[in-house]
């Protein structure tokens, strides 16, 4: 079914599910609850602007709609605190966060990014945070993101699993927990299928072409049968590197992925390319390489 619907799906840059934001054929409305769940406390989160453009695998989304009290903010300079702030992030000031944190008026905040983004925005706000206690969650468990997002280390979750371990600690009650870890278990899986997808489409059609002859062929002829090959419908998604003072580099995604095959993927990027000056240009690549090489920046950096 999944494969039906990847192929039917147009080149143009896809509209997403408004409730769930994420592209229809993987629309997750159907694991949200019918009502948002209340929590004894609110939860505000601050997501850095470049995690804001990784929408296929964030668990923002599903949270935002499966919780009643929480707040989005994008941004990497927190302008105001919350009420009765509480700083869920690591470190030698943190101590483990307890049922007893729980008190009337409580804000748990987050920060969303990668490792690397949040311990920015951290740094940012020192002085503004300074004054906010700071707790951890000890998790024993591996992320439900798996391959498909590395974590830094063992221990470190997604926001969402973050925030969901909090709310069971703090309210002692498993429920929205579970919840909210069945629905984000259903997103990863989905994500998972059209990594594999795209391997097996990938095996399928080089496995099924003649042997290349190797003989000198002019270089028209070669470069057909070459992109004959790529032709083949599968998610391309658009990129801009980012290099940091320290000369570490980072894979951007620019826009949802789109279907098509390889030279329209080309073309489309070229059109993009147009006004944009050397240095700023776009690269494209194969949504499943693409995560490979961004979790790899991320592990490198
Ligand atoms: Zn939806």
């Amino acid at each position: 079914m999944l494969h039906s619907s990847i192929l039917n799906m147009q080149a143009a840059p896809r509209a997403l599910c408004e409730r769930c934001e994420r592209p229809p054929n993987v629309c997750l409305c159907s694991f949200l609850p019918a009502t948002p769940f209340d929590t004894r406390f609110d939860i505000y989160c601050i997501q850095h602007p470049h995690e804001a453009k990784r929408k296929a695998i964030s668990s923002i989304p599903l949270l935002r709609h499966s919780l009643a009290k929480f707040k989005l903010e994008i941004t990497t300079q927190i302008s105001t605190l919350p009420s009765l702030p509480l700083l869920l992030f690591p470190g030698p000031q943190a101590r483990e966060l307890t049922a007893k944190d729980l008190i009337p008026g409580r804000t748990l905040l987050v920060i969303d990014g990668t490792w690397k983004e949040a311990k920015k925005i951290v740094h940012m706000n020192a002085s503004l945070l300074a004054q906010v206690p700071r707790v951890f969650i000890s998790c024993e468990k591996e992320s439900i993101y798996g391959t498909l997002r590395k974590e830094p280390m063992r221990g470190c979750v997604s926001t969402l699993e973050a925030v969901a371990e909090a709310i069971s600690v703090m309210e002692e009650q498993c429920a929205t927990q579970e919840y909210l870890l069945h629905a984000f278990h259903q997103m990863v899986h989905q994500q998972q299928q059209y990594v594999v997808l795209g391997q097996e489409q990938t095996r399928l059609h080089y496995d099924n072409l003649p042997k290349p002859i190797k003989k000198k062929e002019p270089i028209e002829e070669a470069s057909q049968s070459r992109s004959e090959v790529v032709q083949v419908p599968r998610e391309y998604v658009m990129y801009r590197m980012e290099t940091s003072m320290q000369g570490q580099q980072e894979y951007i995604q620019v826009d949802h992925p789109f279907l098509c095959g390889y030279d329209e993927a080309i073309n489309i990027c070229k059109q993009r390319n147009k006004k944009r000056s050397r240095g700023e240009r776009y690269g494209v690549l194969s949504y499943e390489k693409f995560i490979q090489k961004q979790s790899a920046a991320a592990i490198d950096n």
